[in-house]
């Protein structure tokens, strides 16, 4: 019988059927960070328990860590005593802690997949909704919450129930100037916030087949924004030659053991899917998100709805938000500009924003900041020059974290300000001012409105 990645993936970690349905599933990497462990930790203590696979687990700091000044200890003593916890909780627990010292450091999505900790085939937990982000690798990868922490530190497993399996399929070829954040935008828009419930995504076609790495991690990372639990992509030659070479890959014979399994991980031809959606590549365009979540987008050279209904949701976006009903998204102002965050914090969407801004200055009235991912992000950008044309350009040059994506740190809306950001949520309050306004885009759009002071769209725009 043919399989999904899925079946297969869940059906070799399934350690025991539970008597209420859910399934006992191995958990073959947990990657904590400095918010939602402290608390499982205690937990821990209180019963007297131990990590069951410490070389299973791997931390870092991410949420709280401050991007410009890293001096300890913190000026926020909330910063201070959560980094501190996990300091102690690793110690105390011999789990590898890549601190802002290891030269690794990063948002937990970025260096997972850096160091070669996320491969094909596995099972991945994390105590963050976008832990989806893996999936790009073909691994099952999703969100868990502080209890499922406890659990998973626990006993490296966790009940779960199965889901059920969307292919997504994005045929031909993207257009210039469209980027997978479009992608994932565009698919959130037409099938909405809520349609994933239930389901895992399996993405494909010739659009993501194409992709980088990065670029499928874009989109899985957005696959818990359409409501999934989680996305993958099936692992192929780019995905091998992604993980070869990194720290913890497999390596020499080892490595192309690991090939020919990932390989059979793969769904297979004529595998049974639960619902299909298809959509053409070329008709994408740049896509900018106007409300209040990430489903309530339009094209770049579109309009928002026209038309209100009380009490709808449009009409509660557009009141939060400001707007006009049938205003155009091109020509809106915007007062910041973020480049960052796991879903477009990577080495290549910063060379990308770097193309779009080389040789102008950002807008008078605009704050510009661009957040690398990690360290070796922000390390591998100085080498290619690219801080040097953010600081030409007006941009500030941070330290690797969350940063504005939610603003758990100093990097913050104030008041009504508009933010153009390369994050993945637009949620009220979600970037630190309960009244700031967030537009999603990709990062080339979060440049070209950085030196524009408005939305513009980056295909024409560049060209000007
Ligand atoms: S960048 Fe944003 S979404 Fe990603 S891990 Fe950090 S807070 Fe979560």
């Amino acid at each position: 019988m043919p399989q999904t990645l899925f079946q297969k993936v869940w059906d070799r970690h399934a350690v025991r059927q539970l008597p209420n349905g859910q399934t006992q599933l191995y958990i073959g990497l947990h990657l904590i960070h400095e918010v939602t462990s402290p608390q499982a930790f205690d937990e821990l203590a209180h019963r007297g328990w131990r990590v069951a696979a410490p070389d299973r687990t791997f931390a870092t700091l991410d949420h709280i860590v401050p991007t410009l000044s890293q001096q300890r200890p913190f000026a926020d003593g909330m910063a201070e005593t959560m980094t501190s916890a996990l300091e102690r909780n690793c110690r105390a627990h011999g789990i590898p802690l890549f601190d802002l010292t290891s030269g690794v450091q990063g948002i937990v999505h970025v260096i997972g997949p850096e160091l070669g900790l996320t491969q094909p085939g596995m099972t991945i937990c994390c105590g963050d909704s976008h832990t989806s982000t893996h999936g790009a690798f073909g691994a099952i990868a999703f969100g868990i919450g502080t209890s499922q922490v406890r659990d998973v530190l626990a006993s490296q497993s966790l009940a779960v129930s199965p889901v059920r399996v969307r292919r997504i399929d994005v045929t031909g070829r993207l257009a210039a100037g469209v980027f997978a954040k479009d992608v994932i935008l565009t698919i959130i828009g037409r099938l909405g916030v809520h349609a994933g419930a239930g389901y895992a995504y399996e993405y494909g076609g010739a659009a993501i087949d194409r992709m980088s790495l990065d670029e499928r991690m874009t989109i899985c990372n957005m696959s818990i924004e359409g409501g999934a639990r989680l996305g993958y992509v099936n692992p192929d030659q780019t995905t091998f030659d992604y993980v070869r070479g990194r720290r913890f890959a497999p390596a020499g014979d080892a490595f192309d053991r690991a090939c020919d399994w990932w390989r059979e991980m793969a769904s297979d031809p004529g595998a049974p899917y639960d619902d299909r959606v298809v959509l053409e590549g070329a008709s994408i365009a740049p896509t900018v998100t106007w409300g209040i979540n990430p489903g309530q987008s339009v094209p770049v050279d579109g309009c928002l709805p026209d038309g209100r209904e009380a009490g709808s949701a449009a009409d509660e976006a557009l009141d939060f938000m400001g707007f006009d009903a049938g205003q155009p998204i091109a020509g809106v102002k915007i007062d910041v500009a973020f480049v960052g965050s796991c879903t477009n914090g990577r080495l290549s969407d910063l060379r990308e924003a770097a193309r779009v801004i080389r040789g102008h200055r950002v807008s008078a009235h605009v704050r510009a900041l661009v957040v690398p991912g990690s360290q070796a992000v922000r390390l591998a950008a100085e080498r290619e020059g690219l801080h040097e044309v953010f600081a030409d350009a007006g941009f500030e040059w941070r330290s690797a974290g969350c940063s504005m994506c939610l603003a758990m740190n100093p990097d913050r809306l104030h008041g009504r300000e508009v933010c153009a950001s390369s994050s993945n949520r637009n949620f009220k309050g979600r970037q630190g001012s309960p009244t700031g306004r967030t537009l999603l885009m990709s990062p080339a759009m979060v440049a070209a409105a950085a030196i524009a002071g408005e939305v513009v769209d980056v295909r024409t725009w560049g060209a000007r």
